[in-house]
């Protein structure tokens, strides 16, 4: 058995089979002096898993896309058995002596290069065909599992690291565990972890495992430990293990014992003194979260991460789609408030199709606001998609990464303009259509619209310093600590080697978050905090106390504040 210690991202216990899971982006090392035959035997043996990969692709594809689109698997195998592309590696690691990894990525770069100076398009576009063919096999040569989104049985996944939109993309029902090797507790993967109750543990010095190598893993999302027991292990070591498998049997009982008990305070509203409720709401990354709030008795959803929409898709979301997604969220949770953030992309959520630049401070980058209020066309389509859907139910916008009060000027005028093009649509429309929106008419419609409460959230310290007037503004304020930690401190949230220094007890930022609220309450306005600091039981009274009036957080985490609340 091995152990491995981490740092504990979202808490929980698993125990299950594991899977290595390969991002894809597979790094190479030239290695020297090796043996010749062992390694020309490798990489017949790593071709032939290929060809077979790839004929079972092909079987799926066909059923799930038809013989025609299918026909590229086909081709990618006769690609792999052509004796041009086996000669060139057999004769790197002959001339050369090296590991066939190298050679198989060497003659991939070299047929892609020959295919891309073709002049046909055909054969330029049989380019990228070599660098996936010999990827395929250089992933099997490294023995890394094929990185699909999908997973066949549930699973402990073990992965170098996750982008977030990798992350989103997995079959969630699937997986009950993250192991990682890098990451940091404030990256957005560890964040999506705890909003889908999924226990994870980062920043792990565990080895690569190979495909074939199965056994149990247990991972303990609450200290940060994750142990393995493969098959040869057992053979040493069955008795410890044993005893340390009950042990975490038991622990994982009286978690969900826990959880339980928890499930006994839903429903119960929590007041204060003077009667004014302090709601827990929820934070999800799309629609498919929304059970989980409501399992959880969240009051609202008080961060709705619509950049996921956009993560998760190949091109810019349509107004249809994203419309769709608003509404069905706006229904689902049935009166309760939901505050959809506007797209928040940039620093670490990046998306090729936006084609951002390379910055070298992406945190201080062009991100959020920043992008929308320069590509207005973005944002109008964003707007008029969460206008459209507020007419179905309880829906509020916010806006990321405020710092200036002209910013907000801005926004107001945009979101002015947006509601007045919809209002002319709504009149100009056939009554079928106006049906579709459930209101009756022009009027009501205009008050719907008009209705809809506009905030931001608070997360950069030029935001607090300026809380007084940015509340004449508007309706609401979201703290977004993960932000307003990092830009206070000057500390990368994402940098794992600063997380002694990201420290969100900081005074600075509790002083900061008090003067929000008491800056919003001048005003009347309300303020939330809906960064990771919402779910920290040793703040929870003195948020109560500052006169915090929401606090949202993952949906595992709610039932855990509201003991804090009213048990203590
Ligand atoms: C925050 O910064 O606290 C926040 C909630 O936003 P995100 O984590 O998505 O940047
Ligand atoms: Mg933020």
């Amino acid at each position: 058995m091995k152990q491995y210690t981490g740092r504990p991202a979202s808490s929980g216990i698993a125990i299950s089979a594991f899977t290595e899971w390969s991002s894809g982006q597979l790094s190479v090392e030239k290695k020297q002096n090796q043996n010749v035959d062992q390694e020309l035997a490798r990489y017949e043996a790593a071709k032939d898993e290929a060809v077979t990969e790839l004929g079972e692709l092909y079987t799926k594809a066909v059923q799930e896309v038809g013989e025609e689109k299918a026909a590229v698997f086909e081709v990618h195998q006769m690609l792999l058995m052509d004796t041009a592309f086996t000669c060139s590696v057999q004769s790197i690691i002959r001339e050369q002596s090296v590991n066939a990894e190298y050679a198989v990525d060497q003659t991939g770069q070299e047929l892609a290069a020959m295919f891309e100076a073709m002049d046909d398009e055909y054969m330029k576009a049989r380019s990228a065909d070599m660098k996936d063919i010999a990827g395929r096999v250089v992933r099997i040569l490294q023995g890394s599992a094929e990185c699909s989104g999908t997973l066949e049985e549930p699973c402990i996944i073990i992965a170098d690291d996750l982008s977030p939109s990798e992350t989103i993309r997995l079959d969630k029902s699937k997986v009950l565990a993250f192991v990682t090797r890098q990451g940091s507790l404030q990256s957005h993967t560890a964040i999506l972890a705890r909003t889908m109750g999924i226990p994870a543990v980062v920043g792990v010095p565990i080895p690569k495992y190979a495909s074939h190598q199965s056994g149990t893993c247990i991972v303990d999302g609450n200290q940060g430990n994750v142990y393995i027991e493969t098959a040869e292990d057992a053979r040493t070591d069955g008795k410890e293990w044993q005893n340390l498998l009950n042990q975490y049997q038991e622990k994982q009982a009286v978690d969900q014992k826990q959880k339980q008990l928890l499930q006994q305070l839903k429903g119960k509203p929590i007041y204060r003194k003077d009667g004014s409720q302090m709601k827990l709401c929820a934070n999800i990354g799309g629609v498919s979260d929304i059970d989980a709030a409501l399992l959880n008795d969240a009051d609202g959803v008080g961060l709705f991460r619509s950049e996921f929409l956009y993560l998760k898709s190949a091109d810019y979301p349509t107004e249809e789609e994203q419309f769709a997604a608003y509404k069905e969220a706006v229904e689902k949770m049935d009166g309760r408030q939901v505050i959809i953030r506007t797209l928040d992309i940039g620093a670490d959520k990046q998306i090729d199709y936006f084609n951002l630049e390379h910055e070298d401070n992406p945190a201080l980058g062009y991100r959020a606001i920043r992008i929308c209020l320069t590509r207005e066309e973005i944002f109008r389509t964003q707007l008029r998609a969460l206008y459209r859907a507020s007419a179905f139910g309880n829906l509020a916008i916010m806006f990321p990464m405020i710092t200036a009060l002209w910013e907000v000027k801005r926004i107001k005028e945009i979101a002015a303009e947006v509601r007045e093009e919809l209002i002319i649509g709504y009149t100009a429309a056939t009554n079928q259509e106006k049906e579709d929106t459930t209101l009756r008419n022009t009027e009501t419609y205009r008050k719907t619209l008009e209705g809809v409460p506009l905030g931001i959230m608070v997360e950069t310290p030029a935001a607090v310093m300026l809380s007084e007037e940015l509340a004449k503004e508007v309706d609401f304020f979201s703290i977004g600590t993960n932000d307003l930690t990092q830009y206070t401190l000057a500390v990368d949230r994402q940098n794992r080697n600063l997380e002694k220094f990201y420290d969100a007890h900081h005074p600075a930022v509790l002083q900061m978050i008090r003067m929000t609220v008491e800056n919003s309450h001048k005003a009347g306005i309300w303020t939330g905090i809906c960064g990771e600091l919402a779910a920290d039981v040793s703040l929870t009274q003195t948020f109560m106390e500052m006169g915090v009036d929401e606090l949202s957080m993952s949906p595992s985490s709610i039932l855990k504040v509201k003991h804090e609340l009213l048990c203590k």
